[in-house]
C-alpha cells in the first residue's frame, strides 16, 4: 500500500513538473484571487463602521480567516487522492512538511504566488462582492472583506514564520499577529496538530477536529514523498 502511494506521488509530481497547465492554473487563480481582494479592499474603505466595532471587527475576522485556512490544510495534509484531476497540486503541497526555508523573494510576490495555492478563495471572494450590492450590514460585510483578505496574508505569515530574520516581524509574531516558529514548529515536529497559519490562534479548536476526524501525516502522507528525490524542495517556479 505505502509503496503503491509513493508511486502514485512521484507520478503526480511528474506530471507537476513537465505539464505547463499546473503553474498556469496558479497563476490564473493568483490573478484572480488578488484582483478581487484588491476590489473588495477599495470596499471595504468606504463602508461606515463604528469606530467601537473595529478591534472586534478585527480580532473576529483574525479568529476565523485563522481558522478556515487551518481547516483547509488539515484537509490537504490528510489528503491522498495523487490520482485525481487534481492529484498534481495535493502532492506539491504534501513537500511544506519538508522545508525550513523558502525561496527567498519579494513579500508582494508571495503574496501574489501563494494567493494562486487558494482555490477555494476564488468563490468565496465572488460571493463577497456579490452581497456588497446588497443591503448587508457594514460591520458583517466588513468582517466577511477581512476574512477573505487574511486568508492570503495567512500565506505571508507562514513565508515570514519561516523565512525572516526582521526584528519588526518578530515584533508582530510576539505580539500575536503574525505566526511565530515556536508556535508553528509544532506542526513540522510532531503529527496532526497546529495546522493554522495566519497566527495559530485557532489552533486548540483545529487539533480537537484533527484528532477526531484524522490519522495524521506523519505516517501517512509524509511517508508517500519518502522515494520522491525532489523532496526537500518546495519549487513552484
Ligand atoms: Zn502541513
Ligand atoms: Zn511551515
Amino acid at each position: 500500500m505505502l509503496a503503491l502511494k509513493q508511486k502514485e506521488f512521484n507520478e503526480a509530481m511528474l506530471k507537476f513538473h513537465s505539464n505547463k497547465y499546473y503553474q498556469l492554473t496558479y497563476k490564473v487563480v493568483s490573478i484572480i484571487n488578488v484582483s478581487l481582494e484588491l476590489v473588495l479592499l477599495y470596499i471595504l474603505f468606504t463602508l461606515s463602521v463604528p469606530y467601537l466595532w473595529i478591534v472586534p471587527i478585527v480580532f473576529i475576522s483574525y479568529f476565523i480567516a485563522d481558522f478556515i485556512n487551518g481547516l483547509v490544510h488539515l484537509y490537504m495534509d490528510n489528503n491522498d487522492s495523487y490520482n485525481s484531476f487534481y492529484g498534481p497540486f495535493v502532492s506539491s503541497f504534501h513537500l511544506h512538511h519538508n522545508t525550513q526555508r523558502y525561496k527567498d523573494k519579494n513579500i508582494f510576490l508571495v503574496y501574489f504566488d501563494e494567493s494562486g495555492t487558494k482555490f477555494w478563495l476564488i468563490p468565496y471572494l465572488t460571493m463577497v462582492l456579490i452581497v456588497s450590492f446588497t443591503e448587508i450590514n457594514h460591520i458583517v460585510l466588513s468582517g466577511m472583506i477581512l476574512v477573505g483578505i487574511l486568508s492570503s496574508v495567512a500565506e505571508v505569515s507562514h513565508y515570514l514564520c519561516h523565512n525572516s530574520k526582521s526584528k519588526f516581524v518578530k515584533l508582530l509574531q510576539s505580539i500575536g499577529l503574525l505566526l511565530s516558529m515556536k508556535h508553528h514548529e509544532k506542526h513540522h515536529n510532531d503529527d496532526n496538530t497546529g495546522y493554522a497559519f495566519l497566527n495559530g490562534m485557532s489552533d486548540k479548536l483545529i487539533d480537537r477536529i484533527a484528532k477526531k476526524f484524522y490519522k495524521g501525516y506523519k505516517y501517512n502522507s509524509d511517508k508517500h514523498y519518502e522515494k520522491y528525490e525532489g523532496a526537500g524542495t518546495l519549487n513552484r517556479d
